[in-house]
């Protein structure tokens, strides 16, 4: 699995993080890291962060 932030897109509001704290959080900064290449046990957390995310700013680009 891997997926992509389109910052673009996001905000950084964070509803990402609270799908799947261990793929998606907010740093210090404020700003969106990811980690591009979750193992598959995040597959249901990442899906769920997908559908959260109010900007549609998160793809998987492979599954
Ligand atoms: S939920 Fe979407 S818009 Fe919000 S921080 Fe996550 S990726 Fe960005």
């Amino acid at each position: 699995m891997r997926i992509d932030i389109d910052f673009d897109r996001c905000e950084g509001h964070g509803m990402c993080e609270l799908s799947a704290p261990n793929v998606f959080w907010i740093d210090d900064e404020g700003d969106t890291q990811f980690v591009a290449e979750p193992p598959e046990s995040e597959r249901d957390g990442v899906e769920d962060a997908i559908a959260a995310c109010p900007m549609q700013a998160i793809h998987m680009v492979q599954s």
